[in-house]
């Protein structure tokens, strides 16, 4: 069937309507059933959905097809990547019209140049942006701020300034806080001093967006300490990408769950997300420990250098690689030097292979050789236990990916394939062919659930008098094509793609639209 957009407007008078999306089935964001509608838009927002006739400027025809909410992500690091492409490439292209920075404890405001969270905004209004952007502020930024890189407690007057800036934030339109609590320096702060900035964040009705202190052998502490500051300081609570890695610590995902549940029934305001994949992606500098990863960049690479450091360094790599379930689990995924782009998309076995050196002196070299920054992904969950997330009625899709393209500076490295394909993947593999849920409940945890623990205004449903963000996707082909070895692919099946009423996507071709706002 042909899919592209059909004149048959009636333009002889003055139009009902700038754009009509006619006869498809339109799902509301809210978790029920579709019904069969057009959609009339105006002036970026939705004006009328019933039966409208053809009044209107243009018609897109959207028979059989599905009529969402733009999907939004609650979970992205798409930040600063908007400068080298503003359109939004990977997240546009597959549904996405707002992306949630700023996570996991790292924000582009309050870092080494001094911005604030307005003028990161301001730079964004004036860049314009294809997508829709809020973003986080990191209190790993934060703290780096006010207290430094150090492993050292924050003096109370530093906790003062921290929550002044973070107040100063909250007023310009900072969401909430972010924290990565397995990174530096935001692992060095402790219980008591993130509570105390939370209690700014409840003051605004805020979300505190917690990376957990950790993910793996002690998950259910670090969950356990979230719960403690949601509770000691009221602050809304939305646990970052929910996992339990490794398969020593698998079995634990149940009772995640029923920690999440028995704090809600607490009366504390909990939810969480999750990427709809078994591998997770960092840097790889998260094989050395924390105490080695304090200070500056020269400070990390004088301990690798140095051999007895490096040998402590060195047993806690290979033990985490053990708990990975060997070196051959983990993917490098970038490397700058011209020598160590061979080993980009290759596992660690492979790479020693190719450079002849055991897998920790390898990943101590190429440490060194990349000043400390390099990505990698490694597979340590399991396929039940992302379903069981996904499905959990508290649980919503994110992909914690970030803006990439497959054209430009944004396709040169290997990232995670969820930043291309995370929502499609969620819809077309998890629900629709594995029935993990119905189409309805699946688009409402892409939408409206996002959408209210944002408490965006006017987004994330499609009823009269919001905002137009809207995807029209093939319901029987949507699927994601991005893999760890071919990342930079753009899903099959979105077909059209509106923001806040102008039409971004025709028929799967990106148009030279940028109608994104900084919400
Ligand atoms: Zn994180």
């Amino acid at each position: 069937m042909g899919f592209g957009l059909h004149h048959s407007c009636n333009i002889s008078v003055k139009s009902r309507f700038e754009t009509i999306i006619a006869n498809g089935w339109v799902y509301a964001g809210d978790g029920k059933a579709p019904r069969k509608a057009d959609i009339g838009i105006s002036e970026g927002k939705i004006k009328a959905i019933g039966k409208l006739g053809n009044s209107c400027g243009k018609w897109v025809d959207a028979t059989d097809r599905a009529v969402s909410p733009g999907f939004i992500d609650i979970h992205t690091h798409t930040d600063t990547n908007f400068y080298s492409c503003p359109f939004g490439d990977s997240r546009i292209y597959q549904g996405i019209t707002t992306d949630i920075g700023g996570n996991c404890g790292s924000s582009p405001s309050l870092g080494a140049d001094g911005k604030s969270i307005k003028d990161f905004y301001s730079e964004l209004s004036e860049l314009k942006t294809g997508i829709n952007f809020q973003s986080y502020t990191g209190q790993g930024t934060l703290r780096n701020r006010v207290v430094g890189s150090n492993n050292v407690e924050a003096a109370p007057e530093q906790i003062a300034r921290m929550k002044a800036l973070l107040s100063a934030e909250m007023e310009a339109g900072s969401i909430g806080l972010s924290s990565g609590l397995e990174y530096t320096p935001g692992s060095y702060a402790s219980k008591s001093e993130i509570t105390e900035l939370c209690k700014v964040v409840a003051s605004y009705n805020g979300l505190f967006a917690i990376h957990l202190r950790n993910e793996d052998d002690y998950v259910e502490e670090a969950l356990q300490e979230a719960i403690d500051i949601a509770k000691d300081s009221g602050v809304r609570l939305q646990i970052s990408h929910l996992k339990a890695q490794n398969a020593a610590n698998w079995h634990k995902a149940p009772n995640l769950l029923k920690m999440i549940e028995k704090a809600e029934s607490d009366g504390i305001d909990i939810a969480f997300d999750r990427y709809p994949y078994i591998a997770f992606s960092t840097g790889l500098s998260t094989f050395i420990p924390l105490d080695f990863r304090q200070g500056t960049t020269n400070d990390i690479l004088e301990r690798l250098k140095n051999d007895k450091t490096a040998k402590k360094i060195g047993e806690y790599a290979e033990s985490r690689f053990t708990k990975l379930g060997g070196a051959q689990n983990v993917i490098i995924t970038s490397g700058k030097n011209e020598d160590n782009i061979q080993y980009t998309g290759k596992n660690l076995l492979e790479c020693s292979e190719i450079s002849g050196l055991d897998p920790w002196p390898f990943v101590r070299r190429l440490l060194i050789e990349e000043r400390v920054n390099v990505s990698i992904v490694a597979f340590a969950m399991k396929e039940e236990n992302v379903k069981l997330f996904l499905s959990h009625r508290l649980g919503m899709p994110a992909s914690d990916g970030s803006l990439y393209s497959p054209e430009g500076p944004l396709s040169e490295s290997m990232p995670h394939p969820r930043s291309y394909g995370t929502f499609p993947r969620f819809i077309g593999k998890y629900c629709r062919d594995e029935k993990l849920m119905d189409v309805s409940a699946a688009i409402h945890k892409c939408t409206g659930l996002p959408a209210s623990r944002l408490n965006l205004k006017d987004r994330g449903l499609l009823i009269p008098n919001y905002y137009a963000d809207i995807v029209v996707f093939n319901p029987d082909t949507l699927i994601d094509t991005a893999t760890f070895s071919e990342p930079h692919q753009f899903p099959k099946g979105i077909e059209h793609v509106f923001v806040n009423g102008q039409h971004a996507i025709e028929s799967g071709e990106g148009k030279n639209v940028f109608a994104g706002k900084v919400l």
